[in-house]
């Protein structure tokens, strides 16, 4: 399996409990290593520009609203086969189908607030680092 990157966010809803540590542990513990990071307050124009794809979803404007609600923290995590591997730890969208263990399971507060954004193909991983990240920012 080959080592390759995936793009993470720790959400609002996790920064505001003061989870980065905990949330990033669990990542580097699932054998994703952190590259990359920095904490931000995205601009509106930012999570528009990120979620383009779910804009015309009912709840595009929410999760707009919720994700600048707050800082989050950005992240590029490389590991083997990375993309799965994250989205593994993860768990599932909603906290109430997340198994045990996940990230998700552990600390989501809803579908909305669920702490974690994690890339879902290598494509979509590489547009994502290239929206917050210069390539001289990722040190591997
Ligand atoms: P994932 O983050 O697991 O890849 P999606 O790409 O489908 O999930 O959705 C992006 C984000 O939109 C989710 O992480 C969550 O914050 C929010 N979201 C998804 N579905 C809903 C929903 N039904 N109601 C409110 N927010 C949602
Ligand atoms: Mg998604």
């Amino acid at each position: 399996m080959a080592v390759t990157r995936t793009f993470s966010i720790i959400k609002p809803d996790a920064t505001r409990r003061n989870l980065t540590g905990a949330v990033t542990k669990m990542l580097e513990e699932a054998g994703l290593r952190v590259v990359a990071s920095k904490r931000i307050h995205m601009t509106r124009e930012q999570a528009e520009g990120f979620y383009a794809v779910h804009k015309e979803r009912p709840f595009f404007g929410e999760l707009v609203d919720f994700m600048i609600s707050g800082p989050v923290v950005v992240q590029v995590l490389e590991g083997e086969d990375a993309v799965k591997r994250n989205r593994d730890v993860m768990g599932a969208t909603n906290p109430a189908d997340a198994a045990e263990g996940t990230i998700r399971k552990t600390y989501a507060e809803s579908i909305e607030a669920n702490s974690v954004h994690g890339s879902d193909s290598d494509e979509n991983a590489a547009i994502e680092i290239a929206f917050f990240f210069n390539e001289d920012e990722i040190v591997g």
